[in-house]
């Protein structure tokens, strides 16, 4: 073990991303930007497992407290494949990877990369309109393409929702939707979720969670705070899911699945933006033209809404804490370490045989036998 980096003896690391401390801010940014970019190129090629292999060895990365400075240091560290160490290896040696600077180049991912972040369309969607000789925002439009209500109003949006949102801008929703929960009924709750809730600065939307602490009095709660927040002009478009979840007398059938069965609704929320913006942000030759201008005095950003009972609040908080990263690694650990099955509901003890209810995240580690990681740290 001589040859083995200086890093493995202090920092082991753990193989799963649910036993790690991932901060947000990390030392080696080169080389996972440059994995997560081949990841997401494998993703629209619909390579899952190359895809998840890439994020994996990326977030391994993303847990170590210095930067990497020889290869040597890869030595003992999970994860990284032999794809992934010639990656890292290039970019140690010449500064950039070749093959993430090809993949950048290349028209199917550049295609891609603008195609999926559009609202209401995914890989499968971009890639038939690629297929089809699709490319751009534009070509979308002039193809006359039918477009599903979701896509429509993220084609409509397009500019607004490309631009990320601000912890502001998050607060300031968040604001709007308690006063119409409070409106409705004073006990019921709601709580940032997301990336926001993992110490975000910017995200690409709002994740909110919404529960009541008398089981059963959360049920109707959603439609009433749609319903006042479309009184008052703010939903640009929203549509939503029933609750499909029934208390369990069967263990999960797919504990896998990142799916969950709340009530919830996805939104393009209308958020005002202070009216003299020009004067907080002084007007340079580099401000877009209309933001300059007070007419432009609103934004439109997505919000997801999502309701739990009481007693899946723990798991549901967990949930949609996210990162996706690490939600995926606690499935995976309780599947294949524990014998037990977690999603967004529940936690069923296949040994056992029977669910392990918690009313908070730190029962819900504790149930898994793994060390609390906060929100802050699971940025996997
Ligand atoms: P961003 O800043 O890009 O919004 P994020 O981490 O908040 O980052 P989201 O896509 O908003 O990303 O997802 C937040 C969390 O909610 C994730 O952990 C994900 O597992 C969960 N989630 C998102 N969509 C769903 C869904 N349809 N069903 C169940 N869980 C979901
Ligand atoms: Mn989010
Ligand atoms: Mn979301």
């Amino acid at each position: 073990k001589a040859a083995c980096a200086s890093l493995t003896p202090d920092y082991m690391v753990p193989v799963y991303a649910c036993q790690r401390r991932t901060p947000l801010q990390h030392p080696n940014r080169l080389f996972t930007d440059a994995l997560e970019i081949l990841s997401e190129n494998a993703e629209f090629f619909e390579s899952e497992g190359r895809s998840l292999a890439f994020y994996k060895a990326s977030s391994v990365m993303k847990a170590l407290p210095i930067r990497l400075t020889s290869t040597v240091d890869l030595c003992g560290l999970p994860c990284i494949g032999e794809h992934s160490q010639r990656v890292i290896k290039e970019i140690l040696e010449d500064g950039v990877s070749s093959e993430v600077e090809g993949v950048l180049q290349s028209e199917r991912y550049q295609a891609m990369k603008v195609l999926t972040s559009i609202f209401g369309v995914g890989v499968k969607t971009a890639d038939r309109w690629y297929r089809e000789g699709i490319r751009n925002f534009g070509d979308i439009l002039s193809s006359g393409q039918k477009l599903t209500k979701e896509q429509e109003a993220g084609v409509k949006y397009f500019k607004d929702l490309s631009s990320p949102v601000t912890e502001e801008e998050a607060n300031s929703i968040t604001d709007t939707v308690r006063k119409a929960v409070a409106s409705i009924d004073t006990r019921a709750k709601v709580t940032i979720t997301g990336g926001f809730r993992r110490g975000k600065q910017r995200g690409h939307d709002v994740d909110l969670l919404i529960t009541h602490p008398e089981e059963g009095k959360e049920a109707g709660l959603l439609a009433q705070i749609i319903t006042i927040l479309d009184s008052q002009g703010l939903l640009l478009y929203y549509k939503t899911k029933e609750n499909t979840y029934t208390a369990p007398r069967e263990p999960p059938v797919k504990p896998h699945s990142t799916l969950d069965r709340f009530e919830r609704c996805f939104s393009v929320f209308k958020l005002s933006l202070p009216p003299f913006r020009g004067s907080q942000e002084p007007v340079s030759l580099s401000t877009p033209l209309d933001k300059t201008c007070i007419a432009t005095d609103w934004k439109a950003v997505r919000v997801d809404l999502v309701v739990s009972p009481c007693s899946q609040y723990a798991y549901a908080l967990l949930g949609w804490t996210g990162s996706q990263h690490f939600e995926r690694e606690l499935r995976r650990f309780a599947g294949s370490e524990k014998q037990m099955a977690l999603n967004s509901h529940a936690l069923y003890d296949r040994k056992q045989n029977e669910f392990l209810s918690a009313s908070t995240e730190e029962e819900i580690f504790a149930h898994l036998g793994l060390p609390f990681i906060p929100p802050h740290e699971r940025n996997a």
